[in-house]
């Protein structure tokens, strides 16, 4: 059984966490998209954690969920949200449920979320925690690099693992003028990608620097 309990102290370390999102660093650019910060401000990411590390839950870095896994940084979520360029109703594949955290934040921001995990533990569990949170989506234990065809084709695909190149599988699942965001690379650190499918026909690339992802690792289900 999950309790939840969203306590003002949470609260409060959530407006910080977004205030960190928000600074001028040297080293990244700030989040600036207003609905992405009002939503991680709302999001309680402590639900998405073992109730031992709650504490742990509104630092900006990533933490282990189980099954080798980790709930993405605070702020790579926020970035990968901004590149995906959400818009309400629009349908959006995630590959990588882990822990459900950037579900739900693409839930909240009005997007119809298709996920995807293939850690049956990890699937049950975000599986159980987000319908407890009432979120409305559709969730699939299973592969992600063949995508889900029988939804496609999708507005936006994001990929929250490292892929060792654009999954093709799903970009064919891209929507004329649909954005996939993926982390592409098979060492230590990926290269953030967005990737256009033009309505023209055309692919358009676009990198953002480097990120630390777990593999998207294949066939394996
Ligand atoms: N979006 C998650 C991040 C989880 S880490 C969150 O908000 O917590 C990445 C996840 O991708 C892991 O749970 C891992 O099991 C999953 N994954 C790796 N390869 C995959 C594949 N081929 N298909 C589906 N999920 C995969």
């Amino acid at each position: 059984m999950i309790i939840l309990r969203d306590t003002y102290k949470h609260q409060g370390l959530r407006k910080l966490l977004v205030e960190t999102l928000r600074s001028d660093r040297s080293d990244r650019i700030p989040i600036m998209d207003k609905r992405i910060l009002e939503v991680i401000g709302k999001v309680p990411r402590h639900f998405f954690l073992a109730p031992e590390f709650s504490e742990f839950a509104y630092r900006d870095q990533a933490f282990q969920i189980g099954c080798g896994q980790t709930i993405s940084q605070p702020y790579t979520v926020a970035f990968q949200t901004q590149l995906l360029d959400v818009r309400p109703r629009e349908k959006i594949l995630e590959i990588g449920t882990g822990s459900g955290y950037q579900a739900a934040i693409l839930l909240e921001l009005g997007a119809k979320v298709f996920t995807i995990e293939r850690q049956r533990e990890l699937f049950d569990k975000a599986d159980e925690l987000l319908h407890k949170m009432n979120y409305d989506l559709k969730m699939l234990f299973g592969d992600g690099y063949r995508g889900w065809p029988v939804y496609a084709p999708f507005h936006k695909i994001i990929i929250t693992c490292g892929a060792p190149e654009v999954p093709e599988a799903l970009y064919e699942q891209l929507r004329p003028g649909g954005i996939m965001v993926v982390p592409v690379g098979e060492g230590d650190t990926q290269e953030m990608k967005r990737v256009i499918k033009l309505r023209n026909g055309e692919r358009y690339e676009q990198n953002f620097g480097l990120f630390r992802f777990v593999p998207m690792l294949k066939d394996k289900v």
